[in-house]
């Protein structure tokens, strides 16, 4: 992509960039001193409340500060967070949202200059307020739909990867009327080199963090895919993996048995003819990987009576990227994702993403499973 800040949607690229190193610098710092083997063992889910909400206060106060007229569709609000039994939680989350809004962003001139602009609110330059931050977390309670310029934000998708020590993303896309036409997902654990050993689950702990780990991955509609240490770097461009034949693919697909149907996917692997193991993965991490060829096909087969409706914040980003490197996604039936229907996909079930050449393959062999399980109306 062109460095000029004349290629189409060259601000909202830069600030969403910003805004996602930003939360998940905080999200690795919440995950580093607050995940713990106990914490683990005990199932305590608290980490993750408290790196969801300072995450989404973070991102939606700097888009807020940018563009203070966009409406963001986002996975969390501040009801719970308001009751009195919340104080102390509120007041860790508060501190994180402040430290993490003061650190300077990364030397990036489009965002340099949109801060020097009067009509932008500048960060940093004082604490928020608990009522600012509150109502920055409720920025995320937007309708979506067809008309105008959405955001759509997971603050930490693959909320049990984040707590075992495996797979998160931060995510956020923008959208004009209805079409995602950027997508940002911050990658804290993924290494930078697909030929390098992700962290094991179960390593926790404060101590100096693995140097490769920590990917970015950014896609702009026309535009390409590209990838970078969250850190800083270049980008370099990435696409999917070229396979002359479906049977040498693998599959991608959610740990969760409950967020996917892992028999159906191991019997569409029958039908295609692939060996390979599938790779398990919480988070859009799944989407991010296909698209630099870690893998070749993500499958999200609905489970049970397919009646759940998928979030738009949970594929917004990831399916922008997987598009930009040369893929395909739609639904089971080989339908595009409507992402403006509002915050869930409901005219759509499941997910099938893969190389746009192979797809169409992909889609009769899910239809055939799903027919072998009684389940061909979905
Ligand atoms: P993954 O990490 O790919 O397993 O997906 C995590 C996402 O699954 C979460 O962000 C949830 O929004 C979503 N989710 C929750 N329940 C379901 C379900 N029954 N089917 C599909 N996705 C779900
Ligand atoms: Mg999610």
């Amino acid at each position: 992509m062109s460095s000029s800040s004349s290629a189409q949607y060259a601000l909202e690229r830069s600030i969403a960039i910003s805004a996602v190193e930003r939360a998940c610098s905080l999200t690795d710092k919440v995950f580093r001193n607050l995940v713990t083997a106990d914490t683990v063992t005990k199932k305590d889910k608290s980490p993750v409340t408290v790196g969801d909400y300072s995450a989404q206060a973070v991102v939606n106060a700097i888009l807020g500060s940018h563009f203070p007229e966009d409406p963001i569709v986002g996975e969390e609000d501040s009801k719970d967070l308001q009751k009195p039994e919340s104080e102390a939680l509120r007041k860790q989350i508060f501190g994180l949202a402040n430290e993490a809004l003061k650190n300077s962003a990364q030397e990036c001139p489009a965002v340099a200059e949109a801060e020097s602009k009067p009509s932008t609110q500048a960060l940093g330059d004082r604490e928020l307020t608990e009522k600012e931050l509150l109502a920055a977390i409720d920025r995320g309670s937007a309708e979506g739909g067809a008309e105008g310029r959405c955001w759509a934000l997971d603050p930490i998708d693959g909320t049990k990867g984040f707590l075992r020590g495996g797979q998160y993303a931060v995510c956020l896309a923008f959208m004009v009327d209805g079409l995602v036409q950027v997508g940002v997902m911050g990658c804290p654990n993924l290494p930078h080199d697909a030929s390098s050993a992700k962290p094991k689950e179960g390593e926790f702990g404060a101590g100096e963090k693995r140097s490769d780990l920590g990917t970015l991955f950014i896609a702009v509609r026309g535009q390409g895919a590209f990838q970078r240490p969250i850190q800083g770097g270049k980008e370099e461009k990435i696409t999917m993996r070229q396979i002359s034949s479906l049977s040498e693919a693998s599959f991608c697909e959610s740990v969760e048995a409950g967020h996917s149907s892992h028999g159906t996917n191991a019997r569409i692997a029958e039908l295609l003819g692939i060996t390979a193991p599938s790779v398990r993965m919480d988070s859009q991490a799944k989407y991010a990987s296909i698209s630099r060829g870690d893998g070749d096909v993500y499958l999200r087969l609905p489970v049970g009576d397919g009646s759940y409706q998928e979030k738009i914040w949970d594929h917004a980003s990831g399916s922008l990227l997987v598009e930009e490197a040369g893929g395909k996604v739609s639904d089971i039936r080989g339908k595009s994702l409507n992402f403006g229907v509002g915050r869930t996909l409901r005219e759509n079930r499941g997910v099938v993403a893969s190389r746009k050449e192979v797809h169409s393959k992909v889609i009769d062999a899910v239809r055939k499973a799903l027919e072998e399980e009684g389940r061909g109306h979905l």
